[in-house]
């Protein structure tokens, strides 16, 4: 990914964070995206999560698709590893890396087209390894990068900008992750960063796959009158279900709550996740419940966001198939190769 070069020039004020880095440390190179696209802001508030958690840049591995939002690792992050695979692909190379080293903290970011037409499949077993990583999907319902076509989260009757109207199905990538037993599953919207940082900020603390849909309008080709992924259709339609407020580790809870408004989690690093429900009636442990009520709301055009379902109960892909703790790719070869009697004693069972 080639993007322009910023300069790196750090104001003396600006703040530091436990690492000592300032939020530029966190920053890539310059945004080649339409001014205004809401994938700015995404990677506005991934720089500022990442800044906020003091996580080392040599230990996060970026790893997108194809497509607009695929680009956006390359405005973020500029000292971390990255990697761009072809279209849809991304979740497998991710799976490698995260069976090769265990101690990266992996981000992907997708697209609609990425994730939910070629790259569905592997999508879909990416959730149910639930493989260690965030996978922030920037869902606009159009192909950005090839003028604007139909992608398969398109609503029923949503018009595209030279007219004609989409007749299909969408798929939602929150009710599928969910369906599919992703253990950490939230929405939210590009244009709300007090939403989003928190929700980024819990995702990369999960042990498991984070899945966080936001939706990020195409100023270009859908943001118009007849999309429901405008701005303004977001904006008047999202319906926050759960309020949520990241704690780290060892911090000391500031935000004040009544007793039985607040649902407290702890995750696996000792960071605590404070859920506020903001709606009486939604519970983010229940999937089969969960799940009704975000199709109730899609029934009359409403989209609920916040952090719509966790498990932090669920092993994680290592821990389904009790691999050692040390990351595969510093074991030494003595113990990688069980040598030739125990690989001759493998092969009979399989004649
Ligand atoms: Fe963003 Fe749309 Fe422009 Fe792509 S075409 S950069 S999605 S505004």
């Amino acid at each position: 990914m080639t993007s322009i070069v910023k300069p790196t020039i750090v104001h003396r004020g600006l703040s530091r964070n436990k690492l000592g880095l300032t939020i530029r440390d966190y920053e890539g190179g310059m945004s080649t995206l339409c001014a205004g696209c809401g994938h700015d802001s995404v990677t506005a508030a991934i720089v500022q999560a990442l800044f906020e958690l003091g996580v080392p840049p040599h230990r996060v591995a970026k790893m997108s698709g194809i497509g607009c939002s695929s680009k956006t690792p390359a405005y973020f992050l500029g000292a971390s590893h990255s990697f761009n695979a072809v279209h849809g692909r991304m979740p497998s190379i991710a799976t490698g890396a995260a069976a090769a080293n265990r101690e990266l903290y992996l981000l992907g970011v997708s697209g609609d087209g990425d994730s939910l037409s070629i790259g569905l499949g592997q999508f879909a077993h990416a959730v149910r390894r639930n493989i260690d990583m965030i996978y922030i999907i920037e869902n606009n319902g159009v192909y950005g990068l090839t003028k604007g076509q139909f992608s398969a989260s398109a609503d029923i009757g949503t018009a595209a900008k030279r007219g004609e109207v989409n007749q299909q199905p969408p798929i939602d990538p929150v009710q599928l992750a969910m369906a599919l037993g992703g253990t950490f599953v939230a929405r939210s919207f590009s244009g709300d960063k007090d939403q989003l940082v928190p929700l980024i900020k819990a995702g990369i603390r999960h042990e498991g796959f984070a899945v966080i849909d936001v939706l990020s309008p195409c100023v270009t080709f859908n943001d118009h009158e007849s999309s429901t992924k405008s701005y303004a259709y977001t904006r008047e339609h999202s319906h926050q279900v759960v309020h949520t407020d990241f704690i780290p580790s060892a911090a000391e809870i500031k935000v004040a709550y009544d007793e039985g408004e607040v649902v407290p989690i702890r995750m696996h690093d000792g960071s605590r996740l404070l859920l506020r429900k903001v709606s009486e009636d939604y519970n983010a442990h229940n999937r089969g419940a969960a799940i009704e009520y975000i199709r109730t709301y899609q029934r009359k055009g409403e989209v609920v966001t916040g952090l719509l379902y966790i498990d932090e109960s669920e092993p994680d892909m290592h821990g389904i198939n009790t691999t050692t703790g040390m990351p595969l790719n510093q074991l030494e070869f003595g113990s990688l190769c069980p040598g030739e009697k125990d690989l001759a004693a493998l092969q009979d069972r399989y004649r």
